[in-house]
């Protein structure tokens, strides 16, 4: 097949750039699965378990696994979680990533100073992975490229085109340029996470909605807050939340709520939910966080899949959907992070059978992402020989894998070994990267979701804002007056 990604802000700008960033079975849905005696609950958990193996073997230089410490305060929950996640363990059989352990307090608060020592009775932990998501994302779009996918950002799907009551393609409009164009396909697959149903609706306008969204924030801290390699987690807070403290990128990444919200492409975080968070991070770990520890904050919104009605055609594969529009717009909605590839799996299976042609088997399963090719250490050796400082080679590798020594051979060649802002390790050479290979068109692409820089520290995006833009008008060619107003665009995002 041939296929275009349409994109109407940058990729992973969505939802996908704003997780958790874990990689998992889903504990819960194993606690609701015996609780309830439900398979489908079991069967989400069995195929959680198989994609997450699947997802760490297929792009081992962004995800890995990593150790939970649950701390308990009663007495009755030790034997309860301890056996819970032993069959966790168990039920992942080969795709086991460590052992659950059960830990006296003591040894708990030892290896993760984190946990409030007040009343802890011991705790638990146990393994499942943690990811990069929106390098993920790059990753996935650079081996999609490969196998000849086009891939366009910004560029939005503004109506359907329909011949004869069929769906036979997308208007689509640039919104850095304003050129629109046609775009014809025999399949138009909807992939758009929380705005499934406005792309329905282009469709057929009376379908009824398949969507809900609710809002998870997260904050994110100086590494002080996290002093040890694993992460903890509080299974269920008072009013029912889960609420993790998790190493990433050298910081802390605290989350998270969850409440109903509005449909919104800039979805942002409000006072009242950072309240929210500081409070019960404090409340419920040894921790003192105040409002001016925040380096960064986001907000991301669930795709979540309503019951779909009796006479729908939508059918629920668990807790993701896949449906087809009267006019025949393959809709793929809901789910994880962690079942990408299966939904995308079911969804090009679907596609195959719209079109008459059998499916092939999926090669996925066995697929290792661009950057992820050639051993680690390799790649690292190579990098400690070009003489840049260890946190820009270790920042290199966890962000580009075996791409980094591309963007050595630019920083060599365009002098352009120089760090972007002086407290974090990126330099300039991935912004010539990024530009020429992973598609940035606006500065916060970059900032964002390229490097990280502006999702772990704000304040240093801010900074690093005048040098991104120079580099961007001498690689783009940009003039005054588009320059203005991509510089104030992104001022107004990093607000
Ligand atoms: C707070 C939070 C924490 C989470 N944590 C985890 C976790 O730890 N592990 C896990 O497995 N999952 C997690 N998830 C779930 C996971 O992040 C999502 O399921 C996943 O990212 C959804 O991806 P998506 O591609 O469906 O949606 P999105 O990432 O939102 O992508 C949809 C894209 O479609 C684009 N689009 C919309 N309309 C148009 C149009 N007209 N034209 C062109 N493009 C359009 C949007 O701009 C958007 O970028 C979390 C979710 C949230 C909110």
């Amino acid at each position: 097949m041939r296929v275009l990604l349409l994109e109407q802000n940058d990729f992973a700008e969505g939802t996908s750039s704003r997780s958790t960033k874990l990689v998992h079975g889903g504990v819960r849905y194993l606690e609701a699965a015996v609780k309830h005696l439900d398979k489908e609950q079991y069967d989400l958990v069995r195929e959680g378990l198989r994609e997450r193996k699947i997802f760490l073997h297929n792009a081992p230089h962004l995800a890995h696994p990593l150790e939970l410490i649950t701390p308990l305060y009663h007495w009755v929950e030790l034997p309860y979680v301890y056996a819970g996640l032993v069959l966790y363990d168990l039920l992942s059989g080969k795709a086991s990533l460590g052992r659950s352990r059960l830990l006296p307090a003591s040894k708990a608060c030892t290896i993760n100073p984190d946990i409030d020592p007040q009343g802890l009775k011991g705790a638990v932990s146990y393994w499942d992975g943690a990811f990069r998501d929106s390098r993920m994302v790059i990753a996935l779009l650079q081996s999609a490229k490969e196998l000849g996918a086009r891939l366009l950002n910004h560029t939005e799907v503004t109506a359907l085109i329909k011949e004869n009551g069929k769906v036979v393609g997308v208007h689509a409009r640039d919104r850095i340029d304003g050129n629109e164009r046609e775009y014809r396909a025999r399949v138009v697959i909807n992939a758009t996470g929380p705005f499934a149903d406005t792309i329905r609706r282009m469709d057929d306008p009376t379908l009824a909605p398949l969507m809900e969204v609710s809002s998870g924030v997260h904050i994110v801290l100086p590494a002080r807050f996290l002093p040890s390699p694993d992460g903890v987690l509080i299974p269920k807070t008072r009013d029912g939340r889960v609420l993790f403290a998790l190493p990433y990128l050298g910081h802390c990444l605290a989350g998270t709520t969850d409440r109903p919200a509005e449909l919104s492409e800039d979805p942002r975080p409000t006072e009242e939910e950072i309240d929210y968070l500081i409070e019960h991070l404090n409340g419920y770990f040894d921790l003192k966080v105040r409002r001016e520890d925040i380096l960064s904050s986001f907000s991301g919104l669930r795709p979540l899949v309503r019951e779909p009605d009796k006479d729908s055609t939508a059918s629920i594969v668990r807790e993701y959907v896949t449906e087809r529009s009267p006019g025949g717009v393959l809709t793929i909605a809901g789910g994880k992070w962690t079942s990408y590839r299966a939904m995308a799996e079911a969804a090009v299976d679907q596609a195959c059978e719209m079109i008459g042609h059998s499916p092939v088997p999926c090669r996925t399963h066995d697929y290792p992402v661009v950057g992820s090719r050639s051993p680690r250490d390799e790649i690292l050796t190579l990098l400690r020989g070009s003489g840049l400082d260890q946190d820009i080679i270790e920042h290199l590798y966890q962000h580009y894998g075996d791409q980094s020594p591309q963007i050595l051979a630019l920083a060599e060649t365009e002098k352009a070994k120089a760090r972007i802002h002086p407290d974090h390790p990126v330099i300039e050479a991935e912004l010539l990267y990024a530009l020429r290979h992973e598609y940035v068109r606006k500065p916060l692409d970059f900032l964002i979701r390229r490097c990280s820089l502006g999702l772990l520290d704000l304040q240093a995006a801010k900074e690093s804002l005048p040098a991104v833009v120079e580099i961007m008008i001498a690689e783009l060619g940009w003039d005054p007056t588009f320059t203005e107003s991509m510089e104030w665009e992104a001022y107004e995002k990093l607000r």
